[in-house]
């Protein structure tokens, strides 16, 4: 059971270290509900977060947390408390409520600091789990459990895997000598619009009006026109101005 949430706990760092870029040493946020506890089970709370979280840490506890150790007045909570990294929350005038503070500095560009936040507080982590990307730990029975990825991190990951598949699609097709599709889209546009048959049908009907304005009569009235008038169409033109090099060919063809 144990092996089981240890490679299970792997597999969410990866994903957490993969797609939202944390690296060691983890800074993991904890309030003093947690602290309390860690003393009142003897937890040792960093050796504990080193495991769960299978790397170094840097346990951090805001401004406010301390706070609160500091007004309930058990000295090893405070011993505790003042091991870890003091995480300026700048609630010092106005100390707030853990459920506020943690929250906010969290929430602060989508956990831009990288949090792992470790607490029993159930309505904070809920709270949390609409972030995507924030590690959530927490204490039952004695044990240290980091939670499976919230539907918000899933859904986050699957919109940057989408992103980079894009991308390495794009990648793929420049390394192998093609094009990239952006182009091979405009060429298909431009292909259409030269269409070879279009104009050379288009061609006819203005030579045929030419002809006609000349006193000509061409082919049968549905676009077939005769070798023999194609040929006074070609001599009547040769060398005069039409530059169109299509007509050239074929009159080197005719004569
Ligand atoms: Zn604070």
């Amino acid at each position: 059971m144990k092996l089981k949430r240890q490679k299970s706990n792997k597999k969410l760092l990866h994903l957490y270290q993969q797609i939202f870029s944390f690296r060691e040493p983890f800074q993991v946020i904890v309030d003093a509900d947690i602290i309390s506890t860690a003393v009142a089970q003897k937890l040792e709370l960093w050796k504990a977060l080193e495991r769960t979280l299978q790397g170094q840490v840097k346990p951090m506890i805001t401004q406010c947390a301390m706070q609160v150790l500091y007004v309930g007045k058990n000295k090893q909570q405070i011993e505790l408390g003042k091991e870890f990294e003091r995480r300026r929350c700048n609630h010092f005038e106005d100390p707030k409520s853990p459920f506020d503070c943690i929250s906010e500095i969290t929430k602060y560009r989508y956990n831009r600091n990288r949090y792992i936040v470790c607490t029993n507080n159930v309505s904070l982590r809920s709270e949390l789990r609409n972030i995507p990307g924030v590690p959530l730990v927490y204490i039952k029975r004695g044990v240290m459990i980091l939670e499976p990825a919230s539907p918000a991190t899933l859904n986050r990951r699957k919109e940057l895997e989408e992103e980079k598949l894009g991308v390495d699609e794009e990648e793929r097709r420049l390394y192998e000598g093609g094009e990239p599709e952006s182009k091979i889209s405009n060429k298909k546009k431009r292909a259409k619009g030269a269409n070879p048959l279009s104009v050379r049908k288009k061609m006819r009907v203005d030579d045929r009006s030419t002809l006609r304005t000349e006193g000509m009569s061409v082919g049968d009235g549905n676009g077939h026109e005769s070798k023999n008038r194609r040929r006074k169409k070609h001599s009547k033109l040769n060398g005069t101005e039409n530059s169109n090099p299509h007509d050239y060919i074929e009159m080197g063809r005719t004569d």
